[in-house]
């Protein structure tokens, strides 16, 4: 075989799995379409580290989630990758929003994140130009850098990259599986590799079909959900020194409009969830200031609508089967499908960033086991 391991796509996951199987593995080959690592979802997203808050308990993404929390703090200080723990607030106003926030504590804390309950004026000393009747605490939520992290992932693994070049098909053969690619030069050539892992981001659904998988059938169809970002403007957009979450409620889809920050401290408002065609279209709506401001008004009383400009946009791979439920990751290694040491990772939206070093040692423990 030319390869032991080949990983389809370089984001984040990717090259996650990519360190992480270095350390059984010599030869990896880990194929990107575009011109380099992290120019997928990994590219486009708030970059927060969560702390495994909100999902369902013992659902996979609660279980990666915490426990990549960990796995990236140290990987991140063990290498050097931009990072700060600004720690986060989920800010509740009023009788109704505070009852729903004992609910999300509850679940929280389950789930193994450390948080803690603060009153309106513990609240205050923190962030006083916010508003919040009650608030969850969580010490653990950062931010990241994910393009040095992706870079990192790989500098520090076996494996040698293909940038510019695209699985477009996957023959079963003995031992393994053949892979055809195509340059963007437009020439074609194939390779052998005992070990694939589809970590293709947005169009995973579609290479598990190229290797043979039904993916309707096997329910990893995705949509594409857009998330949109505004920055604030007018000097007010170092007014919170941490990340401000609303509530969740009831039917909402996604966080709800949130603050995240950049590493440098600046404020930024987002992501909303609109399902778009299956198409990568980053266009932010500048009309859409106004549902900006309704959602945070409550919250960060200094923001007025004229605040608000369009920033960027990422989209989420999400499941087409759970567009209602809330979705889980897929990571499945498929010898019950006839496919030995296939592993499908579908649906890595959000918490994947914070969440790849555990699914990598996931990747691994699978493939140990067949
Ligand atoms: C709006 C938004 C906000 C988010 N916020 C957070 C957050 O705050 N914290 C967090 O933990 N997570 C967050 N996420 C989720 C996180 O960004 C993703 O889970 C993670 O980046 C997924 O990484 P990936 O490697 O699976 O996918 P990608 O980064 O998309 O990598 C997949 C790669 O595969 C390549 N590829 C696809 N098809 C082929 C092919 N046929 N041949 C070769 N290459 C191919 C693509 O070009 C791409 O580079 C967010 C996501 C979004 C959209």
């Amino acid at each position: 075989m030319d390869f032991q391991v080949t990983i389809i796509g370089a984001g984040a996951v990717g090259c996650a799995v990519a360190y992480e199987l270095s350390q059984d593995y010599e030869t990896i080959a880990v194929i990107e379409k575009e011109e380099g690592v992290c120019r997928g979802v990994s590219s486009r997203n708030s970059e927060v580290i969560h702390a495994g808050i909100y999902y369902p308990k013992d659902s996979l993404k609660a279980k990666v989630c915490v426990e990549g929390n960990r796995l990236l703090y140290d990987f991140c200080q063990t290498n050097d990758v931009p990072h700060k723990k600004y720690t986060k607030l989920i800010v509740a106003n009023g009788s109704e929003e505070e009852s729903l926030l004992e609910g999300i504590y509850q679940r929280g804390t389950e789930n193994g994140a450390e948080l803690q309950i603060f009153t309106q004026s513990e609240v205050r000393k923190l962030e006083p130009n916010i508003n919040a009747t009650a608030a969850i605490f969580s010490p653990n939520t950062g931010i990241i850098d994910s393009h040095s992290l992706t870079d990192a992932y790989l500098h520090k693994s076996n494996a040698e990259l293909f940038a510019h070049t695209k699985v477009i098909g996957v023959e079963k053969i003995e031992g393994g599986y053949e892979v055809i690619v195509r340059e963007h030069t437009g020439e074609e050539f194939s390779f052998t590799t005992e070990i694939l892992v589809n970590s293709a981001g947005l169009y995973c659904d579609e290479v598990a079909k190229l290797c043979g998988i039904d993916s309707e059938k096997e329910k990893y169809t995705l949509v594409f959900c857009k998330g949109d970002y505004f920055s604030v403007q007018n000097g007010k957009n170092k007014l919170v020194s941490r990340l401000i979450y609303p509530v969740v409620k009831k039917n909402f889809k996604g966080l709800g409009v949130h603050v995240t920050l950049s590493l440098g401290g600046e404020m930024r408002l987002g992501p909303d969830v609109e399902f778009i065609s299956k198409e990568e279209n980053y266009y932010v709506n500048p009309s859409k200031s106004a549902e900006f401001y309704e959602a945070v008004k409550s919250f960060l009383p200094f923001v007025e609508p004229q605040d608000l400009a369009p920033e960027m946009s990422g989209i989420r791979p999400k499941l087409a089967s759970h567009i209602e439920a809330p979705p889980d990751f897929i990571v499945s290694e498929e010898s019950e499908k006839g496919f030995k040491n296939l592993v499908n990772l579908i649906g890595i939206e959000s918490p994947g960033l914070t969440s790849s070093l555990a699914i990598a040692k996931l990747v691994r423990e699978k493939i140990g086991k067949q």
